[in-house]
């Protein structure tokens, strides 16, 4: 089977303090992080297995907080990316840790999904951390939320990156009807698939690849469909893929969450992202054509 796999291991804690966060600032207990180093190396190992039984996987690691600030988070990373049955490793982080480790990945199928949070570092320095990612060969995504308060630090952002870098912009959601015509206007041109990530797409009885190919993995093994359908639908290691595959419609009304719709086969997002829709590439817009 060809599976992709998000992880969440028993990490909350992070070295940020965004104000809409619940992670923020927080710190987690050696106990915490023990579990945690346990959960990763154990998914890892599983991951390894894999191949013997002939399954293709992409793996994301979707901490809730920063992981590359653990060294067990890099040297899963570069674990993985040299499985020769790993398609694409990446994992989602605000890229405040140090990238000399990246050195000893597989720049073939490492990739990251590298948020800028524009209050809690500067643009020099998140800047400086994807310059280095570029200079590297690195393949990498730039995001940021698109609320009004960020838009000016957004578009200097935009001005600075390397121009085969795309940069994505998340709508600000929690508010109905938050955007103007201009203004969804301006955040296109930053943005040019700003629109697609703006609706909640209708979703209940439709055909989703959750549940089938692609399932969200918690620390112990717990699987769930997706990032909004809490119910448990297997376990990891004791079902294996085999045991949890099945074509299962959503159950839920609406999918507004890039790490969901994307699944969704109507919306056909890989003619946008392409090899790089994991770790949100536009690569249909020619960013970072030269990564895989
Ligand atoms: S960087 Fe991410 S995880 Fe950390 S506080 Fe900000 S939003 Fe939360
Ligand atoms: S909510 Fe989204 S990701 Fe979850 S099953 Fe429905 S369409 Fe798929």
């Amino acid at each position: 089977m060809r599976a992709t796999l998000y992880f969440r291991g028993s990490l909350s804690s992070c070295n940020y303090s965004c104000p809409y966060c619940p992670f923020s600032k927080t710190t987690d207990s050696a106990e915490t992080l023990r579990k945690d180093r346990e959960q990763i190396e154990r998914f890892v190992q599983w991951a390894g297995d894999q191949a013997a039984a002939g399954h293709t996987l992409s793996i994301f690691f979707q901490p809730y907080g920063e992981g590359l600030v653990h060294r067990w988070y890099r040297e899963a990373m570069i674990a993985l990316s040299y499985m020769p049955h790993v398609e694409r490793v990446a994992i989602q982080t605000n890229l405040s840790a140090k990238l000399d480790w990246t050195d000893r990945l597989n720049q073939d199928t490492a990739a990251f999904w590298a948020t800028y949070h524009p209050g809690e570092t500067t643009e020099e320095r998140f800047l400086s951390r994807c310059q280095e990612l570029h200079r590297r060969g690195i393949p990498f995504s730039v995001g940021s939320v698109g609320v009004r308060s960020a838009f000016e630090a957004i578009a200097s952002l935009r001005r600075s990156l390397p121009e085969d870098v795309y940069l994505w912009i998340n709508a600000f959601k929690d508010r109905g009807e938050y955007y103007s015509v201009e203004e969804i206007e301006w955040l296109r041109m930053i943005d040019p698939l700003f629109e697609l990530n703006l609706p909640d797409y209708d979703s209940l009885g439709h055909s989703c690849r959750t549940g089938e190919t692609v399932f969200f993995v918690q620390g112990s093994g717990i699987v769930k469909r997706c990032y909004s359908d809490r119910r448990v639908i297997g376990h990891l290691y004791r079902h294996g893929l085999e045991g949890l595959t099945q074509p299962r419609p959503c159950q839920m009304k609406e999918c507004g969450c890039y790490i969901g719709y994307v699944h969704m086969p109507e919306l056909k997002m890989e003619q946008h992202y392409g090899a790089g829709l994991l770790e949100r590439r536009a690569l249909s817009l020619g960013f970072q054509p030269n990564a895989r």
